[in-house]
């Protein structure tokens, strides 16, 4: 357990968390079924790193984890991924237009903001992204890491889909301030979630 600095081993420990997306994409040109228009359910877990919070004793609480990460990624869930260049994307806009749903419907709900970054952009309102590249499981975690690296200090990143998997690690880049009542990132110095305040420094009840 001691380390020569006396130190724990296990100073640095992950919260983990494990998200699951239904969608439906293809591998557009690609010399395979998988050209095809098909669905999958994927399974993404996100290994977030740092020390162990004293206040609450966690790194991070895992269900803030899949909240963080619900509140973009849920623009995948129930979707349509389709590369920039696919054919079948306008084919697929064009019926949606037609049938009145390209703008949204009321029962459309399970929407997070619309996204744009440099591989993909989300379409909420008809549950469409468009990919630069190919949604492989390869993909995907880029995709992931780009939107959350700011907002959760990821390490690794697994992404299961069918019988397809794939996963990365990231250096530790993130040092997040984190209340010591509920264990989530603080932001300017306030909790958002209790409302802790790192200049009074105590946490309500
Ligand atoms: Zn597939
Ligand atoms: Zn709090």
């Amino acid at each position: 357990m001691n380390t020569k600095n006396n130190e724990c081993c296990c100073k640095k420990i992950r919260s983990v968390a494990k998200l699951e997306i239904q969608y439906a994409h293809r591998f557009y040109g690609f010399k395979g079924e998988a050209r095809y228009l098909h669905g999958h359910t994927g399974t993404l877990k996100l290994e977030v790193e740092d020390t162990v919070n004293p206040g609450v004793n966690m790194v991070y609480p895992c269900n803030e984890i899949a909240k963080t990460a619900w509140a973009v990624l849920r623009n995948f869930d129930h979707a349509l991924v389709l590369r920039e260049d696919d054919p079948l994307l306008t084919a697929v806009l064009s019926v949606y237009e037609h049938e009145g749903v390209r703008n949204g419907t009321p029962t459309n709900t399970n929407k997070g903001p619309a996204f744009r970054t440099s591989l993909c952009t989300a379409y909420p309102e008809c549950r469409v992204v468009v990919t630069r590249e190919t949604m492989t499981v390869e993909g995907f975690i880029r995709i992931v890491y780009d939107l959350l690296k700011d907002k959760l200090n990821l390490v690794k990143i697994t992404f299961k889909s069918g019988s397809n998997t794939a996963s990365a690690e990231f250096p530790s880049r993130l040092t997040l301030d984190r209340c010591p009542c509920c264990g989530i990132a603080l932001k300017d110095g306030v909790c958002p979630k209790c409302g802790y305040r790192k200049s009074q420094g105590k946490c309500q009840g």
